[in-house]
């Protein structure tokens, strides 16, 4: 007996041959029949890697053309009206990423992951009608192929949750009109073949859910669960602990309940609201999103406490979450040193894992095969090579961070802003950019020819630096104020810093899906955090020296370092965190001797990294907050601390904003007009704010006329002299030809302002 399951393999192909065939499909250089050619290998490849690996519980309806939220709204019938003169892969598309008449739907993070589901769009006068296709289709595929595989959807109640209304109300109004879709859908699986799984996400409700959400479950699985008595249930859940849930969905004739034990620590504490229900309890212990080598040892520990409250029987051992969240195969991994790639593993090793760990848990350790007795000796040597290796331990660093007590910088706001202003004698309403300027393919390959040996370092460093003149000449002639150098030599935020970090590490093929087509490669923290040298100095003291304006260095704060990494899992985020905080304060001071008068620390994914639970939230705002603190309190009175934040929603955090104090926030608001600046002016924000007054975003020039106007509101909020003018985001998207204009009416609108304000 070994029982084991994976949640969800990803798509997109350890050599993302899914993204570039769409890509060659979208750019009309291949059929479709192509896609569906390759969508078929993929489904038949993942099938079989799962199927060669011992396990047992193999999804179909996992894989996706786009996104699995499209797939359910596509399912269900939820057309929006702009879309109904297409048909097929035409609108299907269409409603992911727009056409010449209609824009796309849009689309936002699942949970608190990288990952962008599409938002689906509903109303109560839509008539909704099953379209079970692809389920189907897919069903019969893995069948030919004799695999047999459980069916993965996403439930109703977090398919409602995620959606929006476009006639506005209540969401879950809808829900009548839903579950009846739901429940042919299942009368229509039954007739698939004898004694079918099917996997029901809910991840809504790791969340905290109102009493009327929660109120739905009971009657919803009472329903989809009494369908069929050919069909097993599992309600699947991760990310977090599901308790309130938990509880309901035990007294429904469900077969079997996902829980996530690894990110969903309290699920282990209810455990015998479970054990009491003599339901399947499908135990997430290998992670899902991350990419370390799973300790064994340890982990069959954990369940076998967890088998102290469930009869073994009734557990199947499983991934987290699905593995969609990690990258494929490490066997790509040719560059990686041997030593951290042998502590790795991603979605393929992770199967071996998971199958081991079944094994061994269930039957013992005799009966593990040559084979499979030696990858137990392999994963138990890795893991204690990762307790004492000192490319991860660095003892000055455990020493200087744990005393680190410099926690935040000198004097207070009131003082530090008249010093700076005397100092920096910047006008109110003062003219400034976010960081970026355009990364032209000429920028993009100098920095790939320099990585790749082709180019000399200086032949390098002199484009840069002819790219850092233009930006400068550009900003003196156009009005710009506090300048920026440009960040040519950066191709990404975090990655430009990680890069030049001890303790980091890259992948050359660790994609993830991102959203659609789109993948990301995350860099990955695998031990203590160090800066040998200055990282930022001598790009910045350059483009100082060619101006007299004041040039503002640029930095990627440490919350955001963070979060859009993969960070070791032998010690907690907030050390972690700390420890970079400490490298990027030396950083700052480093530049003020340099003669730097202004920083920008970016927290771009500050608000990224807030917990799903709200009884996180305050430790996480603790070290959140003492890390941002930590990494600036370096900074003279005199130096003037700015951050930029890429979102404008700040009503739940902002005591937090205001407490990282920051001299100078730049926020996202160009699209909301003032409305989400009003909540600064509530709760008497003191500090000055650069709320975008342009969308970036889009390629359109905005006029001065506009500008003016966007400017005129924001003065309906808050006084001049707290008010810088900025756009809304770094302009490192855009084409110079976008940006010339758009900058230089942004300067015109700030002098016909000012002009009026002075009449
Ligand atoms: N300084 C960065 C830039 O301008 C900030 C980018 C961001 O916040 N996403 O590109
Ligand atoms: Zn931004």
């Amino acid at each position: 007996m070994s029982k084991n399951y994976i949640v969800g393999f990803p798509r997109i192909g350890e050599q993302r041959e899914l993204k570039k065939v769409l890509e060659s499909f979208w750019a009309k250089k291949c059929n479709f029949s192509e896609v569906q050619k390759i969508a078929s290998e993929l489904k038949k490849r993942h099938w079989n890697y799962q199927k060669d690996a011992g396990i047992e519980y193999i999804s179909s309806n996992d894989f996706s053309l786009y996104d699995n939220m499209l797939d359910t709204a596509v399912m269900l019938g939820a057309i929006p009206k702009r879309f109904n003169n297409l048909k097929n892969e035409d609108l299907y598309f269409s409603m992911a990423r727009g056409n010449k008449s209609s824009f796309a739907m849009e689309m936002t993070k699942w949970f608190n992951t990288n990952y962008h589901y599409i938002v689906p769009e509903l109303s109560l006068d839509d008539e909704y009608k099953l379209n079970a296709t692809k389920i189907l289709s897919e069903y019969g595929e893995a069948k030919e192929l004799s695999i047999k595989t459980k069916i993965n959807l996403i439930g109703p109640i977090t398919f409602l949750g995620l959606s929006k209304r476009v006639d506005r109300g209540d969401i879950y109004e809808l829900y009548s009109k839903i579950i009846p879709i739901y429940e042919e859908l299942l009368k229509e699986i039954a007739k698939l073949d004898e004694n079918i799984t099917v996997q029901i996400d809910e991840p809504i409700f790791v969340k905290d859910n109102e009493v009327k959400i929660l109120s739905l479950i009971k009657p919803t699985y009472d329903r989809l669960a009494n369908i069929s008595a050919n069909i097993n249930i599992v309600v699947m859940t991760y990310f977090e602990h599901s308790n309130e849930a938990t509880k309901v969905l035990v007294n429904t004739p469900i077969w079997g309940i996902g829980l996530d034990f690894l990110y969903g620590e309290d699920n282990l504490e209810y455990l015998h609201t479970v054990a009491d229900s003599n339901k399947k309890l499908i135990a997430g212990i290998v992670d899902g999103r991350n990419i370390w080598k799973n300790n064994i040892v340890n982990t069959v520990q954990l369940l076998e406490t967890i088998a102290k409250k469930i009869n073994k029987e009734n557990i199947i051992i499983s991934s987290s979450c699905s593995l969609l969240h990690t990258p494929i195969a490490l066997k790509y991994e040719e560059k990686l040193d041997k030593q951290i790639k042998n502590w790795l593993s991603y979605a393929i090793e992770k199967l071996d894992e998971v199958s081991l760990i079944s094994k061994l848990f269930f039957n013992d350790a005799d009966s593990l095969d040559k084979k499979e007795k030696i990858a137990l000796y392999e994963n138990t040597e890795a893991n204690k090579s990762r307790e004492t290796s000192s490319l991860i331990h660095d003892t000055v660093v455990h020493n200087r961070v744990e005393k680190f007590t410099k926690l935040q910088r000198d004097g207070e706001y009131k003082d530090r802003i008249k010093l700076q202003k005397e100092i920096l004698g910047y006008k109110d309403l003062a003219i400034t950019t976010i960081g970026s300027f355009p990364q032209t393919p000429e920028v993009r390959k100098a920095r790939r020819d320099f990585k790749n040996s082709e180019i000399s370092k200086e032949n390098y460093e002199k484009q840069m630096k002819d790219y850092i003149n233009d930006c400068v000449a550009f900003q003196e002639e156009c009005g710009i104020e506090v300048l920026v150098h440009g960040e040519p030599e950066r191709n990404d935020m975090v990655e430009y810093f990680g890069e030049q970090l001890k303790g980091y590490a890259f992948s050359q093929n660790g994609w993830v899906q991102s959203y659609g087509s789109r993948c990301v490669k995350p860099p990955f923290i695998y031990g203590d955090i160090s800066r040998p040298k200055p990282m930022t100095v001598d790009w910045i003291t350059y483009a100082q020296s060619k101006t007299d304006k004041i040039m503002k260095g640029m930095l990627t704060g440490p919350v955001t370092i963070l979060n859009w990494s993969f960070v070791r899992d032998d010690m907690s985020r907030d050390k972690v965190s700390k420890q970079i905080a400490v490298a990027l304060s030396d950083e700052i001071d480093d530049l003020q001797k340099a003669g730097i008068k202004i920083i920008q620390v970016d927290e771009a994914a500050f608000k990224e990294g807030y917990p799903l639970r709200d009884e996180k939230i305050k430790i996480y705002e603790k070290w959140a907050l003492r890390d941002f603190k930590i990494s600036v309190s370096s900074a003279k009175e005199e130096t003037q601390i700015h951050t930029h934040m890429c979102y404008s929603e700040f009503n739940n955090i902002i005591k937090t904003i205001e407490a990282m104090d920051a001299d100078v926030i730049s926020i996202e608001t160009a699209r909301s007009g003032n409305e989400l600046l009003k909540i600064f002016k509530e709760v008497g924000y003191k500090q000055e704010v650069g709320p975008g007054v342009y969308d970036i975003h889009s390629p359109r020039v905005p006029s001065v006329d506009e500008i003016e106007q966007q400017i005129k509101l924001l003065l309906k909020v808050l006084p001049k002299k707290q008010l810088w003018i900025n756009p809304d985001c770094g302009l490192k998207t855009r084409k110079w030809e976008e940006v010339k204009p758009s900058l230089a009416n942004m300067v015109k609108a700030v002098q016909l302002v000012r002009d009026e304000l002075d009449r």
